[in-house]
């Protein structure tokens, strides 16, 4: 089996866990996105709440690349490592009055804004600051991303975003409001999604709501279809870049854009997922009754997302080449489900061993916690180790 290329011995040395960056393929990625974009009216807000790591910002910041927001503290990062604010975006269902007045002293590009009530609030604080608020309507396009319930957001009974039957109010108290200035539409439909399908429903639905604006003569010049798109969790080494290609000509050819209309993606994962891996050390070396555990010194305090949404995360040891054999990775947190993974193969371990937690990337360090009073990570960047 072919493993990811880790400087082990580097490694020895250091404190474990931490996650290591592998800033090369990053750069790879970024690179990518770049030149599948390069050329068309599409433009990047990489979503800050997948990894808010100053080093990585920093890197995609560099390459011209917007931001997406979901809270105030976010949007202050974003500017503090160099995304300009025309291009951040602020999306979440629960703005606060606080936050707002973030957005609107830094004259952020967008708020994609979620509903009628946060429309309201939104108008009254760009009138006693006497601006104008650039929205976008975050609309429920009742389209199924078929992933994990827990990451499924485009669907009517999701807390996220207007259903459609609000619109004409909506419109109506933009209009009446005089603080909103309407730009554009907004979406976002779920998250790891690997049926690209799945976005070709979004397409046609953006569509036919550019349609009825039209009807209600409202033209908008942005189109944000969010994030969404996933990566291959199995297979890290085989396929260390999410399909860029096909994800973007998809766009392409079924959102057809109108003059001076623009197309905007809020990519997260797919941009930090891949480049991230935590590294951890076998603590002890379990022996079942039928099964053998390797404790390690991560848990669910570093890495959720296997015991939040049962996600799949591939793991290696990268201390050992002896014979592989069946391990349950666990962690030492005291929760049933602080389990990384169960019944997988890897070289023989013993105490001391270093494992490679992969594509940990997205959704690992930014969901680290301080549960059981543990430390939270440290970071190391292939750059500078
Ligand atoms: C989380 C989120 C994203 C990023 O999603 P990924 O699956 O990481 O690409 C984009 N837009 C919004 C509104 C989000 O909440």
């Amino acid at each position: 089996m072919i493993k990811g290329n880790f400087p082990t011995t580097q490694f020895e040395s250091f404190e474990t866990p931490f996650y290591y960056y592998d800033m090369a393929l990053l750069r790879e990625t970024l690179d990518t996105i770049r030149k599948e974009t390069a050329g068309k009216p599409f433009h990047i807000h990489y979503a800050i709440k997948a990894n808010a790591n100053e080093e990585i910002l920093k890197l995609i910041a560099s390459y011209g690349f917007g931001a997406d927001c979901v809270s105030g503290n976010e949007i202050l990062r974003a500017l503090e490592c160099g995304f300009p604010a025309h291009r951040i975006a602020f999306a979440g269902v629960g703005k606060t009055d606080r936050e707002i007045r973030i957005g609107l002293e830094n004259d952020i590009f967008c708020f994609n804004v979620e509903s009628m009530a946060e429309l309201e609030v939104l108008n009254e604080l760009a009138a006693e600051m006497g601006k104008k608020a650039p929205v976008a309507l975050r609309i429920n396009p009742n389209v199924d991303a078929h992933t994990h319930q827990y990451i499924t957001t485009g669907l009517n009974e999701n807390k996220f975003g207007i259903n459609e039957q609000d619109l004409p109010t909506l419109l109506r108290m933009i209009a009446d409001g005089g603080h909103i200035n309407l730009i554009g539409m907004h979406f976002h439909i779920g998250s790891q999604i690997t049926d690209l399908s799945s976005f070709e429903d979004l397409c046609v639905k953006a569509l036919e709501l550019r349609e009825w604006f039209h009807t209600q003569g409202v033209t908008l010049p942005v189109i944000n279809v969010g994030g969404g798109l996933g990566i291959n969790y199995h297979h890290p080494n085989h396929c260390p870049i999410a399909d860029f290609e096909s994800y973007f000509r998809l766009f392409e050819k079924y959102l057809k854009l109108e003059e001076g209309q623009t197309l905007h993606f809020e990519l997260g994962r797919s941009v930090v997922a891949p480049c991230g891996s935590l590294i951890t050390r076998v603590i002890y070396v379990k022996e079942g009754i039928q099964k053998k555990f390797l404790i390690v010194d991560a848990g669910m305090t570093e890495l959720i997302r296997p015991a939040l949404y049962q996600a799949f995360h591939h793991i290696e040891n990268i201390s050992s080449e002896k014979p592989y054999t069946s391990y349950d990775v666990v962690g030492p947190v005291c929760e049933s489900s602080d389990v990384f993974v169960r019944d997988f193969m890897l070289n023989e371990s013993k105490r001391g061993d270093l494992i490679a937690i992969r594509s940990a990337g997205a959704y690992g360090e930014t969901m680290a916690s301080n549960y059981n009073l543990r430390e939270l990570p440290a970071s190391r960047y292939s750059d500078n180790i």
